[in-house]
């Protein structure tokens, strides 16, 4: 298929000739065509495979449609993000790929300036990216008129979930027309997801070009076995060692993102860490310098990195095992992408070894163990779990311990 194919106008197809797209992703495929039909979606696709233009780009389509007449730029798309940063970036794709068009948008989010927000919306938009409280705010202080949306943009809406925005989400609907397109995106078709989605449009169409346990072909991921203590020593030898020119690593929380960051400092290794405590400038200047070469080591916690691209990232670090499974499939989903080969390594000490189960589980994979000279762990890793006790049912269904245990 060509996105010639696809009844984008001609201003939208010359955006995507000057980012020399050839062909639209399969996310893309599905999602215009039923967008362009004015269908409600639910949509799974993870970061990376190009599920912002496959939203963005038939918004624009349909905006641009000459037969609407502008009464100047009233706002008419609404794109609700988790984080600040996935805000900012797909603004950023809403720009680009409106470049020949005469539609205005701009993005507001917690942590900036809203007096700034305010004057900008004050001007006139037509495509709105928001953070749900932010948009709550902005709404309260009647900065921002939603009677005219056509269509509502749930990104990474699992995401929103898990933070907690459900009521926020629910609000922002009950503030939109009754009649308008809802398009909803996630990672995963978890049950909360599900259910937030068959609320807000009963008849959406499902989409699905992803499994969750899906980790891309093209990504070599293996662990270490190591202690705890000696992660971070670890680390810098690999960095050192293995001459990465960039890595993306993970840690589990924000102040053991800071720990390692200080940790990398100490010897002369050029990183800086993202997390949810750093100002929203803070995090976005990171975010800048690294895509520009301009740091080797960015640290991360999962939230922040959330929806974060980041072009021809090569090698990604699982410095703690994540805590959620999934997240270790969106974790190295960062690597690998576009045909070229990533790898992904996880340091796991034994005390991870359950969480590495349940990653293995949910991949259908066991993660080849790689020990390194110098590094191999005190506290063993187990490559099993220990044998089940073994249980039977009894005629009523419960269940008892095996009688050859005692007590
Ligand atoms: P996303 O999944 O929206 O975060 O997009 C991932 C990356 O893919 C972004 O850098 C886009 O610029 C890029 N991209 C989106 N669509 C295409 C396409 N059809 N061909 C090549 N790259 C694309």
């Amino acid at each position: 298929m060509k996105f010639n194919d696809l009844k984008l106008s001609d201003p939208i197809l010359r955006s995507l000739k000057d980012q020399n797209y050839k062909k639209p992703t399969p996310i893309q495929a599905e999602v215009i065509p039923a967008v362009l039909n004015n269908s409600d979606i639910m949509a799974a696709a993870q970061t990376g495979t190009g599920k912002t233009a496959a939203f963005v780009l038939p918004i624009l389509s349909k905006l641009s449609n000459p037969k609407y007449k502008y009464k100047g730029h009233q706002l008419r798309a609404l794109i609700v993000t988790p984080t600040r940063e996935l805000a900012a970036q797909v603004r950023e794709s809403v720009n680009t790929y409106s470049k020949y068009l005469s539609i205005r948008s701009t993005a507001v989010y917690g942590g900036a300036r809203i007096h700034n927000q305010r004057l900008k919306l004050r001007k006139g938009i037509d495509v709105l990216v928001a953070t749900p409280g932010r948009l709550l705010d902005l709404h309260n202080q009647k900065s921002v008129n939603l009677k005219n949306i056509e269509i509502l943009v749930l990104d990474e809406a699992d995401q929103m979930l898990d933070m907690g925005f459900i009521h926020d989400i629910k609000k922002i609907a009950n503030l939109l027309p009754d009649r308008r397109q809802n398009l909803m995106f996630t990672a995963t078709f978890s049950d909360s997801f599900r259910s937030l989605a068959t609320n807000m449009a009963e008849k959406a169409i499902e989409i699905s070009v992803t499994n969750d346990n899906e980790t891309g072909e093209n990504i070599n991921h293996y662990i270490h076995p190591v202690d705890k203590s000696r992660k971070a020593e670890l680390l810098i030898e690999l960095i050192k060692t293995k001459k990465w020119d960039q890595a993306l690593v993970f840690t589990r929380t924000k102040h053991g993102s800071d720990r390692l960051q200080k940790q990398l400092d100490k010897v002369n290794i050029n990183s800086k860490a993202i997390h949810g405590n750093k100002t929203q400038n803070n995090r976005m200047k990171a975010l800048e310098a690294f895509k520009n070469n301009k740091i080797q080591i960015l640290v991360a916690t999962d939230v922040a990195a959330r929806g974060i691209d980041i072009k021809r990232m090569s090698q990604v670090i699982n410095f703690d095992v994540p805590t959620v499974a999934k997240d270790y499939v969106h974790r190295i989903g960062r690597t690998g992408r576009g045909g070229d080969m990533g790898e992904a390594i996880t340091l796991v000490s034994a005390d991870e070894f359950r969480l590495l189960r349940d990653i293995e589980k949910l991949i259908n994979n066991k993660l080849e163990r790689v020990e390194i000279e110098g590094f191999e762990p005190e506290h063993v890793v187990p490559i099993k779990d220990k044998p089940n006790k073994k249980r039977f049912h009894n005629k009523k269904g419960f269940k008892k311990r095996n009688k050859s245990r005692k007590g």
